[in-house]
């Protein structure tokens, strides 16, 4: 498989292989392009980042604090924008511990009560 490492700016283009049952990656400059090349290879994960509305319609924007298995992050959004937030949130509260068993928190990163948060 090709694709593009998001570890830093350079977004090197990978080449995935499997050889021999070892993942092979080609195309990187560091160690850290092998690393995401495998774990996208094997089992991708992402961090996920969104907006949720509050009681009062005020918008604070969250983030997951690790990394989420692809293939849950529609479930894990869905469960963010069910979640009850309060108008007084602020950066940095956890608005939900360890969210669906996968051991990742739901923590504010921003927050406006224009809708768009700073
Ligand atoms: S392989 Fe290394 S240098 Fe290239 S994008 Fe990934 S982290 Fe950056």
């Amino acid at each position: 498989m090709n694709t593009i490492c998001i570890m830093c700016p350079m977004g090197c283009a990978l080449n995935i292989e499997e050889h021999d049952g070892k993942v092979v990656v080609s195309g990187n400059t560091c160690k850290r392009g092998e690393l995401y090349g495998v774990q996208e290879f094997t089992h991708p994960k992402r961090a996920i980042t969104t907006l949720v509305k509050t009681a009062d319609g005020s918008v604070v924007s969250v983030k997951t604090s690790a990394l989420v298995p692809k293939e849950r992050i529609f479930e894990v959004v869905g469960k963010i924008h069910e979640l009850d937030v309060r108008p007084d949130a602020k950066i940095g509260d956890v608005l939900a511990k360890d969210l669906l068993g996968l051991g990742v928190d739901v923590i504010v990163t921003g927050t406006a009560k224009s809708g768009v948060p700073r």
